[in-house]
């Protein structure tokens, strides 16, 4: 199988494939399916024809969520794994890759977070439940440890703090404050100017998380749509306090970065035309460096270019050698975009 295949080779990169349902217009539009989910073969089929065309492709995963597939299984089967690693001080990514409108954000953030009698509602996505876990390890292992969360979003290969109150009130850009990647020469990053915020309950966390959200979504409205053209990233890091078996004090530390991708079909549509040329260029640089740089990761294929975009910099120490990494793959089940589902297909399926 793939996994065993990567464990050979020492490479820890999952790919995910998840399928998300017709919605109420596409149903009521009769809208054809074309997708078909076999879970328990890892399968995706892509499977239509029409005057002019026949498809019919299957593809194999890691793992394949089918539409009737819950958020809880999402996060049972794929991510219990990757968090864990964590809290064993790695750093992990988690990427939810896709069409916009396919899911992404559903996967990781979902719908709610308010807790009903301590349990997180069916519609939570990663993002909820991976803090939720992380602190119901530390609490039951009566740890003792600090946790700090970054969010920001990166447009345009610049970045914005989404934990920063929004400035544009403000005034102009002049007092937007720029964010800088800076490299420490010893392989590790950091970004100065890039708010930090310490946490020390899950429900401070889903503050934060509704906060930068709401700025997320302002941004879009004000920018039309700017979040299909952004790459959002939550990062949470934890340091835990462990004493060895000599009595020596020793601190574990891990993150682990959740990354809400640029829709993926900006990566085909290179036919922008005026401003936007650059920015579909910029957008195509991130998620093709991605994509190179985790087939690299893949293959063992030599030099890994982290440097080729502000995406892969900043993901630099969470990818790759001792890491786990996790692409979930959204698509959608209709006619209507069975072409954009074919792309995320081969590239989803490019990076196993
Ligand atoms: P994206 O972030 O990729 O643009 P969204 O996460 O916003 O897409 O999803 C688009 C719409 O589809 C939203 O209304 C979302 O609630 C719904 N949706 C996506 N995936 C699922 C799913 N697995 N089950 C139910 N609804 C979903
Ligand atoms: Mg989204």
């Amino acid at each position: 199988s793939s996994s065993k295949l990567n464990k050979d080779k020492g490479v820890n990169i999952q790919v995910i494939l998840r399928c998300r349902p017709l919605s109420d217009d596409e149903k009521r539009m009769n809208t054809p399916v074309v997708i078909f989910c076999n879970e328990h073969r890892r399968e995706v089929t892509a499977a239509h024809s029409t005057s002019n065309k026949q498809i019919d492709r299957t593809f194999t995963f890691d793992k394949v969520f089918g539409p009737t597939s819950m958020q809880k299984d999402l996060f049972d089967q794929a991510i219990v794994p990757i968090v864990n690693e964590v809290l064993e001080g790695y750093n992990c990514t988690i990427f939810a890759y896709g069409q916009t409108g396919t899911g992404k954000t559903y996967s990781m953030e979902g719908g709610g977070r308010k807790l009903k009698n301590g349990e997180l509602p069916s519609d939570a996505g990663v993002i909820p439940r991976a803090v939720q876990r992380i602190f119901h390890t530390l609490e039951a292992q009566s740890a003792e440890y600090s946790m700090k969360v970054t969010f920001l979003e990166l447009y345009n290969e610049e970045i914005t703090d989404l934990l920063v109150p929004d400035e544009s009130k403000f005034s102009d850009d002049k007092t937007k404050k720029s964010i800088a990647l800076m490299e420490d020469g010893k392989g590790g990053i950091f970004m100065r100017g890039l708010e930090e915020e310490a946490v020390y309950t899950a429900g401070e966390i889903y503050k934060i998380l509704d906060k930068g959200s709401a700025k997320r979504h302002t941004a879009e409205t004000l920018l039309n749509k700017q979040s299909s053209r952004s790459h959002s990233i939550f990062s949470i890091t934890v340091h835990i306090k462990e004493c060895t078996p000599e009595g020596e004090e020793m601190i574990k530390c891990g993150k682990l970065n959740l990354v809400d991708l640029a829709g993926s079909e900006n990566i085909s549509r290179s036919g922008a035309r005026d401003g936007r040329a650059r920015e579909a260029g910029e957008i195509n640089k991130s998620l093709l460096t991605l994509g190179r740089v985790i087939n690299t990761l893949v293959d063992h294929s030599g030099h890994i270019p982290y440097r080729d975009s502000k995406l892969t910099r900043l993901l630099r120490d969470s990818l790759g050698g001792r890491t786990k990494t996790c692409i979930i793959a959204n698509i959608s089940p209709s006619a209507l975009c069975l072409d954009e589902t074919l792309s995320t297909l081969d590239y989803a399926h490019r990076a196993k």
